[in-house]
């Protein structure tokens, strides 16, 4: 188990990571996700044992290791950019980490290269310039794992492969962790390869976690807009609170037909000040078939491969609203430019959600 107990990292006056606290499972596939600048790296940094914390605690297992120095902690860091050494080959890239730790090479690089998905036979000689940026990315998982880390801390890896490698390399990341006894730590500002990789997801903005759970969780109940809108694009509007109560929550906004109550707590929870609904929750139709709909007249119908984008204003309100429905439903309905529609969306896809975000 990893832990991290009021973490804290200051930049002079800049506060990068700000009282972090979590607890990692081990041997399981953990992704910190946030926008860029919300403190990512410098936590990664500091679990790697690069850079000192100004305030908290890191345990691994109940071994406070807070100052350990990187080489002395079963943790390894893999980065963005590779930091292999191009004019060594493969099999000495490997082997490096394993001689800086005093340890024998004892036929490693070839089980590494086969977990990477490398031929060793036809890789393990060739030196690191030849190779292609996925191949190389794959190197340098290899390497970290030479030493067999305990944890291995994952710090944007794929950021720079192209989508089709970096979706084949998420799927070998996942099926490495089931694999191996390590626990992963990856970062990332992409929800998308946090969705599909983690068992637990934590997201952060400007150094705080904002919320932590399953992919599932955090995208079903997102604690606020903030997380709402990380995890998917969606209408957010502001509503009224009418009257509230321990467990709900009477809201006013004209899409509600008056006003309408929905579960809401606790009791300590801010006020919600926004409904937000995800663009795939909503439907588009000439006539209002649910319960929750906002008069609009489409302005645009934008084609995205096997689903559309229906961008649309609202009659009432002037705001801009988009659905994202089938390209068959939009023949189906005939939705064009101009046309007079609502809005609408199952009443259980409405999030109530307080504002969020710095
Ligand atoms: P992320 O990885 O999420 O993009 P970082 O951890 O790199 O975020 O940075 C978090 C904040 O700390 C940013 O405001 C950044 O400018 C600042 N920062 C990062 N590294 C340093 C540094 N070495 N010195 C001063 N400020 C830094
Ligand atoms: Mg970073």
């Amino acid at each position: 188990m990893l832990k991290a107990a009021n973490l804290r990292k200051e930049y002079g006056s800049n506060v990068a990571v700000e009282d972090v606290e979590f607890e990692i499972e081990s041997g399981s596939f953990a992704t910190i996700v946030g926008p860029s600048g919300c403190g990512k790296s410098t936590l990664l940094r500091m679990l790697a044992g690069h850079l000192s914390p100004t305030a908290g605690r890191i345990e691994l297992d109940g071994i406070d290791i807070t100052d350990s120095p990187p080489q002395r902690r079963p943790t390894s860091l893999v980065f963005q950019s590779w930091s292999l050494f191009p004019h060594m080959t493969v099999a000495e890239n490997i082997e490096f980490p394993i001689e800086a730790r005093d340890l024998e090479p004892n036929g490693q690089v070839e089980r590494l290269l086969e977990q990477v998905r490398l031929d060793p036979e036809e890789y393990a000689d060739k030196p690191v310039s030849d190779l292609s940026g996925g191949q190389k990315q794959r190197v340098a998982l290899a390497r970290s794992l030479a030493y067999e880390p305990d944890i291995l801390l994952l710090d944007e890896p794929l950021a720079s492969l192209d989508y089709v490698l970096q979706k084949k390399l998420q799927r070998e990341l996942t099926e490495l962790n089931a694999e191996l006894n390590t626990t992963f730590v990856y970062v990332t500002h992409s929800l998308e390869s946090a969705l599909i990789m983690s068992d637990q997801l934590f997201v952060i903005d400007d150094g705080s976690v904002i919320q932590r759970g399953s992919p599932d969780e955090i995208y079903q109940e997102p604690v606020d807009t903030f997380v709402a809108e990380f995890m998917g694009d969606a209408n957010v509007f502001p509503i009224d609170v009418v009257e509230r109560t321990d467990d709900a929550v009477r809201l006013d906004h004209h899409a509600l037909e008056g006003t309408r109550e929905f579960p809401y707590g606790p009791a300590d929870r801010p006020d919600p000040e926004y409904l937000v609904v995800r663009h795939d929750d909503t439907v588009v139709t000439p006539a209002l078939e649910t319960e929750i709909g906002i008069p609009v007249t489409i302005a645009n119908v934008l084609n995205k491969g096997n689903t559309a984008l229906v961008e649309a204003k609202g009659t009432r309100d002037d705001e801009e609203y988009v659905s994202e429905i089938s390209l068959d439903r939009v023949s189906e309905i005939g939705l064009t430019d101009g046309d007079e529609a609502y809005l609408q969306w199952d009443p259980e896809k409405t999030h109530v959600l307080p504002g969020g975000g710095s």
